[in-house]
């Protein structure tokens, strides 16, 4: 068993807590990501998790052991953070060796596992290049490679794509989640993105000011966030203010009433909720089709077509909605252009408001 289990993980910082109270299991073999605005305590909770910050209270165990006042060196995990922090004066094959070398790995075993890892991370013919005469991406797949080196139980990555330009992050984290997939190792993973932690993660851990807001798995999250918070950290949406009538409709800003679903979850403070709904839900109809429930009347106001996918932003007297669509669904579509936004009562969600600041 090596299940990571923290309980009312806790850091102060003189009077600010930059985590309070976590609780949270992480499940073997799986990839978790802290995603979060900045300041929200990820790599906090992250450098707890890897020894390199002591909490102020709570416990964190691994194995079934307590690990909570063990140092860095003595856990055993894999790290890759921020500023990789490769030897530069050091080849590739060195790099990876660093680890081996520090457990005093006999020679043949080095060289074995060496010649393994660069298989693994695709760069078999690099070993004795410097780490200064490889691309962005190719580094990266070497701090990969020289974390999980000595077969560490845990991996740790903070943020280790930050650097790279969008594309090659991209490739990179399917690349990472492959092999982290094949190799079936536990690793947690810092990110503010949430295109990347939905690609990637088994599960999310979504964090608000020290605290977990919400931790499922990607698209639960998204298509049933707890609060405000969530639902406009995770993708886009449009959030409305409503009052929910209390017989399965919500009225909108207008007096506007909008159908919801049976299973919609009405918060309990009914007086303070939002409507959310995902722009791929948004029905874009002509206008001059009937009128009904849950039609909207509204003028096209922006329209951002990319060619495979097209966004309308269309306003509907008192607010504005988010459609995505594609150029073949809803041809023709224009600036200017009276238009019906049907509000589907499925893909209606209520959430609760998020707390006044
Ligand atoms: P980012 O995405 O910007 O890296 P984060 O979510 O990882 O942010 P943390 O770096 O964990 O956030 O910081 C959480 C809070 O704790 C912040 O308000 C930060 O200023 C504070 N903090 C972190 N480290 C220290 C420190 N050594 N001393 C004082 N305050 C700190």
């Amino acid at each position: 068993m090596t299940h990571l289990t923290l309980q009312a993980v806790t850091r102060r910082f003189g009077a600010a807590y930059a985590v309070d109270s976590v609780d949270l299991n992480v499940p073997d073999g799986k990839l978790v990501c802290f995603l979060g605005p900045s300041g929200c305590g990820k790599t906090t909770l992250l450098r707890m998790i890897a020894g390199l910050e002591t909490p102020s209270s709570g416990s964190i165990e691994f194995a079934g052991a307590d690990i909570t006042r063990v140092p860095a060196n003595q856990r055993d995990f894999g790290m890759v953070f921020q500023s990789l922090a490769l030897f530069p004066h050091m080849s590739v094959a060195q790099n990876i060796a660093y680890p081996l070398k520090l457990r005093k790995t006999p020679k043949p075993e080095q060289a074995r596992r060496i010649a393994e890892l660069l298989e693994l991370i695709q760069l078999p013919h690099m070993a004795n290049r410097p780490v200064t005469q490889l691309s962005g991406g190719q580094r990266q797949r070497v701090a990969i490679a020289r974390a999980i080196a000595s077969q560490p139980k845990l991996l740790l990555l903070d943020e280790p794509l930050s650097a790279l330009d969008a594309k090659l992050r991209e490739a990179m984290q399917v690349e990472i989640r492959l092999l982290q997939q094949r190799l079936g190792i536990t690793t947690i993973m810092v990110t503010h993105d949430q295109r990347e932690a939905m690609t990637m993660a088994d599960e999310i851990v979504v964090m608000e000011k020290g605290r977990i807001a919400q931790v499922g798995k990607p698209l639960d999250i998204y298509r049933e966030p707890v609060s405000e918070f969530v639902a406009d950290f995770i993708g886009l949406g449009n959030i409305l203010p409503v009052t929910y009538d209390g017989a399965g409709a919500v009225s909108l800003p207008g007096g506007l009433r909008i159908a919801v679903s049976q299973a919609a979850r009405v918060p309990e403070s009914t007086n303070d909720i939002r409507l959310l709904i995902r722009p791929e839900d948004v029905c874009v109809k002509a206008a001059t089709d009937a009128a009904g429930p849950n039609r909207l009347a509204g003028t096209v106001t922006f329209i951002r077509d990319v060619g495979a996918s097209l966004e309308a932003t269309i306003d509907c007297a008192g607010f504005t909605l988010t459609a995505a669509t594609t150029p073949r669904e809803t041809p023709g579509l224009a600036l200017g252009m009276p238009v019906l936004a049907e509000l589907p009562p499925h893909a209606c969600k209520l959430i609760a408001a998020r707390a006044v600041q």
